[in-house]
């Protein structure tokens, strides 16, 4: 199960990060280069629909597959991509991959992509967002951004501004972690969000805390009087989904589900458990 989550090799790479510095220095130039190699990879998580269990599409979650570290996680490398200004063509990969394969996939499947405050701050994401639609042919309501808090804590007006435009292209938008914030509500008065995910340290602790219930229950309650609709992140058992389904939470993704996985596991999952609706669409 590691090694499907794409951290089999990412033990070794803490274990021997003694020269921090150097090893910092080493991962900026390596990561200049990983795009043009073509070391990047996209990792795929299903979501699951809690009215009828299908799967209604996958978040797309970047690995690097570097050629002596192995497969290194996004929580390694992304930060420093941000903070070199990196994230902007990493993420436009991200984005025009994600695309790419979404479109081959059966048409009611939708791709969700992270994306990063930098990336929408300026004036440069609407021609990449336009450019991604159009070269990959993808329906845009098929696609979701998701962006955190953080998002909207920097540069507002110019992230409000692409948001909007993402949004009047028919892209969904989507609030990730919510509830990890400072003020997570005033954002949700600030943009009208398609989606809600709820973060998974809430979801988690449904598990042992009548209190985190009620949040997650209020959270719920909270989106459909908003006119959006709840993921729940980070479900790791059965009697969570139970719960979650029970309360009436729209989509589930974690763990017990299905982890982040490569696209040829993603390809044999849609065949499996769609097939009827792979034969529709033919
Ligand atoms: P996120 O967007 O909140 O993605 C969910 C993370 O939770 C993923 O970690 C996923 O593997 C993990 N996860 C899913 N289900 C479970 C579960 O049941 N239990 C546990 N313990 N974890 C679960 P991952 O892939 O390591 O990504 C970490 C973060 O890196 C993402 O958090 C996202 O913020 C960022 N990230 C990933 N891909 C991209 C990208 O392409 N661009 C940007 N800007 N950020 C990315
Ligand atoms: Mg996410
Ligand atoms: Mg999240
Ligand atoms: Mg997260």
């Amino acid at each position: 199960r590691a090694k499907e989550d794409g951290r089999n090799t990412h033990r070794f790479f803490q274990a021997d990060m003694g020269t921090a510095v150097n090893d910092r220095r080493e991962l900026i130039t390596d990561l200049r280069s990983a795009v043009a190699n073509n070391e990047l990879e996209l990792f795929f998580q299903p979501q699951y629909a809690l009215d009828d269990f299908r799967i209604s599409g996958f978040e797309a979650l970047v690995r690097w597959n570097h050629p002596r570290r192995g497969m290194v996680p996004p929580g390694d490398f992304i930060p420093i991509a941000e903070d070199t200004g990196l994230i902007l063509q990493v993420g436009e990969w991200v984005l025009n991959e994600a695309c790419r394969i979404a479109a081959g996939w059966p048409e009611d499947l939708r791709v969700a992509v992270n994306l990063s405050p930098r990336q929408l701050r300026g004036h440069a994401f609407g021609p990449v967002l336009v450019k991604a639609l159009s070269d990959s042919g993808l329906r845009a309501d098929r696609l979701e951004l998701e962006v955190t808090e953080t998002v909207l804590l920097t540069d507002s007006e110019e992230v409000l501004e692409a948001l909007h435009q993402a949004k009047s292209l028919g892209v969904k938008v989507s609030m990730d972690d919510f509830g990890t914030g400072y003020s997570s509500l005033s954002y949700l008065r600030r943009f009208p969000f398609d989606k809600i995910k709820i973060d998974q340290s809430f979801v988690r602790s449904m598990a042992y805390s009548e209190d985190s219930i009620s949040i997650v229950k209020a959270v719920i309650e909270l989106a459909k009087n908003l006119d959006m609709t709840t993921t729940a992140e980070g479900v790791e058992t059965r009697e969570l989904l139970d719960m979650l389904t029970e309360i009436g939470c729209t989509d589930a993704q974690g763990y017990y589900l299905g982890r982040p996985m490569p696209l040829e596991r993603v390809e044999e999952l849609i065949c499996n458990s769609q097939s009827s609706l792979t034969a529709a669409a033919q």
